[in-house]
């Protein structure tokens, strides 16, 4: 799986080929007069506008297969949202503290996914955290924290512990009543990984699927060595336009980034963050973002998130230890100057290239 997972002389290597391939793709451009046919495609799920690129030189191909990836994408969405009282999560919830529901393979593999992140995360992924952000969304509308009382009920209704699952049977229980899962943090990554494979299933390989907060890419544009990916820089500014943090050229890899910059609440003074601490029960207040570049999307997604909650000393430990991921942590300072935090591997990994570093 491309640079990351190669040692530095293969990587020094592999990076010559990728400089031969696509010497040899421009030749071959030259030689056919039709340059490959590049294709954008948006559509809004999940509360946000997934957009596709890919080069595709067949019209019909380009639209059915463009079609089916959304389509997936919905398919996911009619699983995992919290917002939709008949997604398969809803009904699971509704069930908590009853006897364990059988789930569609989908649903089981996300859950599967999701327990394996809250165990290599030492519990800071956690999806389970829905009572938690109940109470956020909560504190949103009153701009009030709240009491005591409500977060240790809430905090009585979390932990990943509580959810049981069976490999055979296919099935899950929530063992206390209230319990509440919240696949925010893994669901988009999920999703753009399943696109990908859909367009690929079509002969499409040379594919972007970005779904908001993180971006899963194929094989790269047609004479270049990977898709170009824009970081924004935190601490954004309503109504100014986005600072650049940094650009990633990336390959058959994915990347999120999760912070408070796009959802916060505040309350006397003090800002709290739509990711919530499981231990605490309630928003994180540093000021934080990560990003994460791993083979895989919906991992990249759920340890952005987790890198959040872990904080820069313990979150780089942490991805330090896992040889086909790396970080870049911002934290923001109490006079607002942002500390940047690349795991070694950040510029590395990345294989193909890095710049504005
Ligand atoms: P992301 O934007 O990927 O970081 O996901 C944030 C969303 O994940 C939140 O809006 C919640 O729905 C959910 N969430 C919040 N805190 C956590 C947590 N500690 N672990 C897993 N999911 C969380
Ligand atoms: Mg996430």
């Amino acid at each position: 799986m491309v640079g990351a997972a190669l040692p530095g002389s293969t990587l020094v290597l592999w990076i010559c080929w990728l400089a031969l391939a696509t010497l040899g793709q421009h030749t071959a451009a030259r030689a056919t007069t039709k340059p490959p046919m590049r294709h954008e495609q948006t559509q809004t799920h999940m509360g946000t506008t997934f957009k596709l690129t890919f080069y595709c030189d067949d019209e019909a191909t380009a639209s059915q297969a463009g079609k089916l990836a959304f389509a997936r994408i919905g398919e996911i969405d009619s699983i995992l949202s919290d917002y939709k009282s008949d997604s398969e999560l809803s009904r699971l919830n509704r069930a908590a503290g009853g006897p364990a529901q059988p789930v569609s393979e989908d649903f089981f593999a996300v859950l599967a996914r999701a327990r394996e992140m809250h165990a290599c995360t030492d519990g800071a992924f956690d999806i389970s955290v829905g009572p938690a952000v109940r109470l956020w969304r909560r504190s949103r509308r009153s701009k009030r924290l709240p009491t005591l009382a409500a977060r240790q009920e809430a905090l009585a209704k979390m932990g990943f512990n509580k959810v049981r699952l069976d490999h055979q049977a296919k099935t899950v229980a929530l063992t206390q009543p209230g319990m509440l899962l919240d696949a925010g943090g893994i669901a988009k990554g999920w999703a753009c990984d399943e696109a990908l494979k859909i367009l690929r299933q079509h002969g499409i390989t040379r594919a972007l699927v970005d779904g908001g907060g993180g971006v899963s890419v194929g094989e790269p544009p047609p004479g270049k060595s990977g898709w170009q990916i824009a970081i924004a820089a935190p601490g954004r500014v309503p109504g100014q336009p986005l600072r650049l943090e940094t650009t990633l050229l990336l390959a058959k890899q994915a990347v999120a980034t999760s912070g408070d910059a796009e959802r916060s609440v505040e309350i006397d003074g003090k800002r709290y963050s739509h990711i919530v601490d499981p231990q605490t029960g309630l928003g994180l207040t540093r000021r934080i973002q990560a990003s994460v570049v791993d083979p895989d999307g919906a991992t990249a997604d759920a340890l952005a998130t987790a890198l959040c909650v872990l904080g820069p000393e313990k979150g780089l430990a942490f991805i330090e230890s896992r040889p086909y991921s790396a970080a870049l942590i911002l934290q923001m300072d109490e006079k607002g100057q942002i500390l940047r935090y690349p795991s070694r591997r950040w510029p590395r990994l990345i294989g193909v290239g890095i710049e504005n570093p």
